[in-house]
């Protein structure tokens, strides 16, 4: 067995998926052209389900930089906007992002025939997850003329209080009026209260899909999940996404019911930390795939479950979702996230990419790894890389070192 080739285990229900991710943008791309409707960008873990409430098509740029990554194009765009003043070693989804804009590109055109990103009525952000989204919609308010507001997020989080949370839903209170005028119309809170819930529904079906890897063998691996997230980034709270979970999750529930393995001959699991390499997903599937080895979770798939949101609650529970959030804690607080899911998902190791561009989403700079393989005796790998510049990333050094962590633990 070990001599034949392992096969990738093919997930069918990516058919549907290429269709709901195309008809997305396609959707928001006529809206842009139509004067009746609105257009809204949002930052990826941002208050869509306020937007939708007053009905903007929302559109999610950074969903859009990791296609340019995922296209490997990123390096090709990233200087110009390192000329106009935007440094090297900021986020590239930023720079790659503005740099594309800059330069008349967008990988919307080759895929769907769309000439440029949408240009919005308002851009709306919030930091919780790091300052860059927030200078990077300014870019694009200044160039457009168009409104820039947002929730400014408290950082470091331990323990989330009481104050933490009546601060953010008071800022997404403020948030409200502000688009109210931007929308020309009041928010409805019927609206808004029912796309809470569809975006609790999506929540809650993205959690039970990513545990279909708790299974042994898993079900699924982080390569496939860092594609089907897709929905739950761009389409929570609409129905199309809870549709597509529940196809999705029927799918894996088989592979779990019938012991069918993602990673044919599963003989290692794996965490993931920190953020994909885009450009280099399908190689490190692979590679992993050829070591038997599964990386069976990780912490960036697990960002978009936001199982506090509550349609009752609509204001505060939104609060509650997007400070809870893994980025916006403490590193103790992390640790233990870290270790509680290695122990659920019984992985053998983690590997830990530390994104030269994304300090906010790398946790290994202040000691985590050590940290952890003391408590829980599971040893880790750190890779060198980023989300979006492969300049930044050694495939032959990534590969030797992967290769070798896979050896080590094969020697127990
Ligand atoms: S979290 Fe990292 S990758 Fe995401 S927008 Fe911020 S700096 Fe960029």
């Amino acid at each position: 067995m070990e001599d034949k080739k392992p096969e990738q285990k093919k997930i069918a229900a990516a058919k549907t998926f290429k269709k709901i991710m195309a008809d997305h943008f396609l959707q928001i791309d006529e809206a842009t052209r139509d004067p009746k409707r609105l257009v809204a960008w949002c930052t990826s873990v941002g208050p869509a389900e306020l937007l939708q409430a007053f009905g903007f098509e929302v559109y999610y740029p950074e969903n859009h930089s990791a296609i340019i990554g995922t296209v490997r194009k990123a390096a090709d765009y990233i200087p110009y906007a390192n000329a106009a003043g935007y440094s090297p070693d900021i986020c590239s989804y930023l720079t790659a992002d503005v740099g594309s804009y800059m330069q008349g590109y967008t990988p919307l055109t080759k895929a769907y025939g769309i000439e440029s990103i949408p240009k919005p009525d308002v851009l709306v952000y919030n930091t919780n997850q790091c300052r860059d989204v927030q200078d990077w919609f300014m870019w694009y308010s200044r160039e457009w003329n168009v409104p820039c507001m947002g929730v400014e997020t408290h950082r470091n989080i331990g323990e989330v209080s009481r104050e933490h949370i009546d601060s953010i839903s008071g800022q997404l209170k403020n948030l409200a009026s502000g688009l109210e005028e931007v929308a020309g119309r009041s928010l409805d809170m019927d609206r808004f209260r029912e796309s809470v819930r569809l975006s609790q529904r999506c929540s809650q079906l993205w959690e039970k899909v990513l545990r279909t890897g708790v299974a042994r063998p898993s079900a699924i691996t982080f390569f496939d999940g860092t594609i089907h997230m897709g929905p739950a980034v761009v389409l929570r709270g609409t129905q199309t996404a809870i549709d597509y979970y529940e196809m999705l999750l029927e799918e894996l529930q088989a592979r779990v019911d019938q012991k069918v393995a993602a990673v044919e001959g599963e003989r290692f699991r794996l965490y993931w930390e920190g953020m994909p390499i885009w450009g280099k997903i399908r190689a490190l599937s692979e590679q992993f795939l050829e070591l038997r080895t599964c990386v069976v979770a990780s912490t960036y798939c697990n960002s978009w479950i936001f199982n506090q949101l509550d349609p009752d609650e609509p204001f505060e529970s939104m609060a509650r979702a997007y400070t809870e959030l893994f980025i916006v804690r403490s590193d103790k607080v992390k640790e233990d996230y870290i270790a509680r899911m290695c122990e659920e998902f019984g992985v053998d190791g983690v590997i830990y990419h530390d994104a030269k561009t994304c300090p906010a989403n790398t946790n290994c700079r202040y000691g985590m790894g050590p940290r952890l393989t003391e408590r829980n005796g599971k040893p880790h790998l750190v890779i060198n890389g980023d989300l979006n510049d492969l300049r930044c990333y050694s495939e032959e050094q990534a590969k030797t070192n992967i290769e070798a962590f896979v050896e080590q633990l094969a020697q127990g």
